[in-house]
C-alpha cells in the first residue's frame, strides 16, 4: 500500500475524529467494501463519503483514466454538482493541464483552484489536496486517477493518503477486470460474427496448424464427441486435403485461390470449395494464414447443368436441323407441288415441282415469266380464301394454272391448311396441289365412253325390239311350220296308205301269176313278172319307211315294252335274212355271251333296227364276214347289239351324214348299191324313242361296226 501510513488513535482523537478502534473498524469496513465491490463508481463514491465521515472532507472529486481513450474524467464527487463532475474531462494530449500532471505524479500535492480566472474543476475556487491514484497491472504500476479533496487539513491528508493507496489499486484492478471483460465480450462478438458467416473461415499458423475455425469450418474439420466412424474418417480426410491446399511457410503478399474438393462429414457427399488464403501479420502473434472457403458445389453443379443444357440445346438443334433436312427431302420427293406461305400469304418455301409452276427460271422467255405471274395471282387468290375465311382451318378447291414453259392448261386440285403456333396464332399456310390433267382427260374419255354406251344401249334396245319382232315372226313361222309338218306327215301317212293298197294288189296278182294260178306263164313272162314283183316289193319297203318316218315325226309311233332275250331276236333276224345271206356267200354269224340279262324294250322296233343293220352290213360287204354280237355294260346298265362287217367302210366325213334322211355315202346317180337312204335315219329315230342310241366305228376299206345301245329299261315310259 504505497503512501499509506498507520493512523494512531491518539492522532485521530487529537484531530477531533473518531477514536482509534472505531477508526480501525471504519477502515476495515471500507476496505472490505472496496475489495467486495466490482463497481468503480460505487467504490469511488463510497471512498469519498468515508473521507467526509472520517477525514474532514467537505468537497471532493475522484477522477479516473479511461482505459481505452486515456481520457481523465469525473467518476464520483461529494459536495459538488454530480452532473458537472460527470461532464468534466481532460484529454490525454492536454499537456498543459495541471490536473493531468498531478494525476500522473506520484506524490500527494496541493492544487490551488484560485489562481486562474475561472475554476479549473467542478469543485469551485479553493485549495485542495491532490492525491494521485495508481495500481499495479502485472509488474507495472500505472496511474489510475486523481483525488481532489478539500479543505486540505492534516487529517484529510492522512486519511486520503491511506485511502488513495487502496483505491488506486482497486480502481486499477477493476479497470483491468473491465478491460478483460470488455475484450472477452468483444472477442465473443467477433466470434459470433465469424460464426454467422456461412463460409468456413480458418486461421492457421505458418506450419498449417489450425488456430481458429468458425462454426462452418468446424463442421468440416472439427471432431465432436461420440461421432461416427464415417464422420471421423471424413474429417480426417478433410484436414489432410486442407493442409495440402494451404500454402505453408513465410509471408505471401497476394491472396491465393484454388479449388478444394472435400467430403461432407454429415452426408458423405462431395463438396467443392474455392479456397482463398491470405497471409496476415500481427505484431504479437506473428505471421499466420487466413483461409476462407467458398462452397462452389452448387455453382459447379449449376455450371455443369448449364453445360448439359447447352449440350442438349445443341443436340436438339442438330436434330431439328436433321428433321428439317429430312422434311425437305420428303417434300422434294413428293411429286405433287407443295407451297408454304407466311401469314401474309407470301410464299416462303416450296418443293421442286412447285418451283416449276411458281418461279421464273433463269433465262426464261417473257411469256414464261408472264405465266408464272398469272399462276402466282391465281394461287394467292386461292390462299386468301383461307386467310380471310373466319374459323376455317382448311380450304379445298380447284385452281386453273398453266404450265409456264409450254403454256398448256394445268388444272389442279388444291388443299390449303393453316399451321397454328403454340398459342393458336397463325404460323404458316401449307398448300398441296395435285395435277388434275390426267383426271380431266379421264373424265373426258369417260364422258365419251358414256355417250358411246348410251348410243350402244339405244341400238341394243332397238335391236332387241327388232329381235323380239323377229322372234315373234319365227314363233309364228314355227307354229306354221309345225302345222305344215304335221299336215305333211299326215298327208304322207295317208298317201302311203293309199299307195300300199294298190301296191299290195299288184304284188298279190303278180304272185298269183308267178305261182301259175292264173294259168301257165312263159319263161319270158315269168322273168318280167319277177321284175314287177321285185320293184313292187322295193316300192313297198320304201313306202313303209316313209310311213315310219312320218309316224315318228308326227309322234304317232307307239312304243310297246316287253321283256325279251336278245339271242332269240338275233336268231330270228338271221333266219329272215337267210336267202340274202346265202346269196352273199359271206360268213354271217352271231357271237353271243352265255348269260345276258333280259332286256325291257319294244321288241319289234329293236328287231327292225338289228335287221336293218345286218342287212346293210351284208349289202356293203363284198367279201369277208358279218358278225352279230351282244354285250352288257353292268356299270351303265346298257345292252349293246353290234354288227361288225369287213366291208367297204365309211369315210369319216360321211359318218354323221349317213344318219340323215335320204342320205347315202354315195349319193351319185351311178351309185353301186341300191336303197333309199332312209334306213339309218329310221334306226336312229327308233333308238331315240327307245332311250337308246346308235354308235358307229368305221374305217374306209376295212369295215364298219354299228352298235345299238339300249338301256336295261327305258327311262321315259
Ligand atoms: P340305204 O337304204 O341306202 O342302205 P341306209 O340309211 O340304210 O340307206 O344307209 C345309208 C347309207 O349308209 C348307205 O347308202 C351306205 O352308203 C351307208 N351304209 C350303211 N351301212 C353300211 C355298211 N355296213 N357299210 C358301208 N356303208 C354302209
Amino acid at each position: 500500500m504505497a503512501g499509506a501510513s498507520p493512523i494512531t488513535p491518539a492522532r485521530a482523537a487529537a484531530a477531533g475524529g473518531p477514536g482509534g478502534s472505531e477508526l480501525l473498524e471504519a477502515k476495515l469496513g471500507l476496505a472490505e467494501f472496496l475489495v467486495a465491490s466490482d463497481n468503480p463508481k460505487e467504490t469511488a463514491y463510497r471512498s469519498l463519503e468515508w473521507l467526509a465521515e472520517y477525514g474532514e472532507l467537505r468537497r471532493g472529486v475522484c477522477l479516473t483514466f479511461d482505459a481505452e481513450s486515456g481520457r481523465l474524467g469525473g467518476l464520483a464527487a461529494v459536495g459538488v454538482d454530480p452532473a458537472a463532475v460527470e461532464r468534466f474531462t481532460i484529454e490525454p494530449d492536454d499537456h498543459g493541464s495541471r490536473i493531468l500532471s498531478l494525476a500522473l505524479g506520484r506524490q500527494t500535492d496541493h492544487f490551488d483552484d484560485t489562481r486562474a480566472g475561472s475554476p479549473a474543476t467542478p469543485l469551485g475556487r479553493g485549495r485542495y489536496l491532490a492525491v494521485p491514484l495508481s495500481g499495479r497491472i502485472g509488474r507495472e504500476t500505472v496511474p489510475t486517477g486523481l483525488l481532489l479533496l478539500g479543505p486540505p487539513t492534516d487529517v484529510l491528508r492522512e486519511m486520503a493518503g491511506w485511502l488513495g493507496g487502496i483505491l488506486g489499486h482497486r480502481l486499477a484492478r477493476l479497470a483491468r477486470l473491465r478491460q478483460a471483460l470488455e475484450s472477452d465480450r468483444r472477442l465473443r462478438r467477433e466470434r459470433m460474427l465469424i460464426d454467422t458467416v456461412p463460409d468456413p473461415i480458418i486461421l492457421t499458423d505458418t506450419e498449417g496448424a489450425m488456430l481458429v475455425a468458425n462454426t462452418a469450418a468446424h463442421r468440416l474439420f472439427g471432431s465432436v464427441e461420440g461421432e461416427s466412424e464415417g464422420r471421423r474418417r471424413a474429417v480426417a480426410l478433410n484436414n489432410m486435403l486442407f493442409s495440402s491446399a494451404v500454402p505453408q511457410g513465410g509471408w505471401r503478399s497476394d491472396a491465393q485461390s484454388r479449388e478444394l474438393l472435400l467430403v461432407d462429414p454429415q452426408e458423405g457427399s462431395d463438396l467443392l470449395f474455392e479456397i482463398i488464403t491470405r497471409s496476415v501479420a500481427d505484431a504479437r502473434e506473428g505471421t499466420a494464414q487466413v483461409a476462407v472457403l467458398r462452397n462452389v458445389s452448387d455453382l459447379h453443379r449449376a455450371t455443369e447443368q448449364i453445360e448439359e443444357n447447352y449440350r442438349r440445346v445443341r443436340v436438339a438443334e442438330a436434330e431439328a436441323r436433321a428433321e428439317r433436312d429430312r422434311l425437305d427431302l420428303i417434300i422434294n420427293s413428293v411429286a405433287d407441288p407443295i407451297v408454304v406461305s407466311d401469314p401474309g400469304g407470301a410464299i416462303v418455301m416450296m418443293n421442286d415441282p412447285a418451283e416449276r409452276i411458281f418461279s421464273v427460271p433463269e433465262g426464261a422467255s417473257p411469256e414464261t415469266a408472264l405465266r408464272v405471274r398469272a399462276n402466282d395471282a391465281h394461287f394467292s387468290s386461292f390462299v386468301s380464301n383461307l386467310l380471310f375465311g373466319e374459323g376455317t382451318t382448311r380450304h379445298h378447291g380447284g385452281v386453273s394454272l398453266v404450265d409456264p414453259p409450254s403454256g398448256q392448261a394445268l388444272p389442279v386440285e388444291a388443299v390449303s391448311g393453316k399451321v397454328l403456333a403454340e398459342h393458336g396464332e397463325l404460323a404458316a399456310i401449307v398448300t398441296v396441289l395435285h395435277d388434275r390433267s390426267e383426271q380431266v382427260e379421264k373424265e373426258r374419255l369417260y364422258e365419251e365412253l358414256k355417250l358411246a354406251t348410251e348410243q350402244l344401249e339405244q341400238r341394243i334396245t332397238q335391236a332387241t325390239v327388232e329381235l323380239a319382232e323377229q322372234n315373234e315372226q319365227l314363233r309364228r313361222s314355227k307354229l306354221e311350220l309345225e302345222a305344215a309338218s304335221a299336215a305333211k306327215s299326215q298327208f304322207l301317212a295317208n298317201m302311203s296308205h293309199e299307195f300300199r293298197t294298190p301296191l299290195n294288189a299288184i304284188l298279190g296278182y303278180t304272185s298269183m301269176m308267178l305261182q301259175g294260178i292264173t294259168g301257165p306263164v312263159s319263161p319270158a313272162l315269168e322273168k318280167n313278172l319277177r321284175r314287177v314283183d321285185s320293184n313292187g316289193r322295193h316300192l313297198l319297203a320304201l313306202i313303209n319307211d316313209v310311213l315310219d318316218i312320218s309316224r315318228i315325226e308326227a309322234g304317232r309311233m307307239p312304243v310297246t315294252l316287253s321283256d325279251f332275250e336278245l339271242p332269240g331276236l338275233i336268231r330270228e333276224v338271221l333266219a329272215e335274212l337267210e336267202p340274202i345271206i346265202t346269196r352273199s356267200r359271206l360268213s354271217v354269224r352271231s357271237e353271243l355271251p352265255r348269260r345276258m340279262p333280259a332286256l325291257t324294250s319294244d321288241r319289234p322296233k329293236v328287231k327292225q333296227i338289228v335287221l336293218n343293220l345286218v342287212n346293210n352290213a351284208i349289202k356293203f360287204t363284198p367279201s369277208g364276214s358279218v358278225v352279230v354280237s351282244t354285250s352288257f355294260d353292268a356299270r351303265r346298265k346298257e345292252t349293246a347289239v353290234s354288227v361288225t362287217d369287213t366291208g367297204i367302210g365309211i369315210d369319216p366325213e360321211d359318218q354323221e351324214r349317213i344318219f340323215e334322211d335320204f342320205r347315202q355315202a354315195d349319193n351319185s346317180p351311178a351309185r353301186e348299191y341300191g336303197g333309199a337312204g332312209l334306213g339309218l335315219a329310221i334306226c336312229r329315230r327308233l333308238a331315240d324313242i327307245l332311250d337308246g342310241r346308235l354308235e358307229l366305228r368305221s374305217r374306209p376299206g376295212q369295215g364298219s361296226t354299228f352298235s345299238l345301245v339300249l338301256p336295261r329299261k327305258p327311262r321315259r315310259r
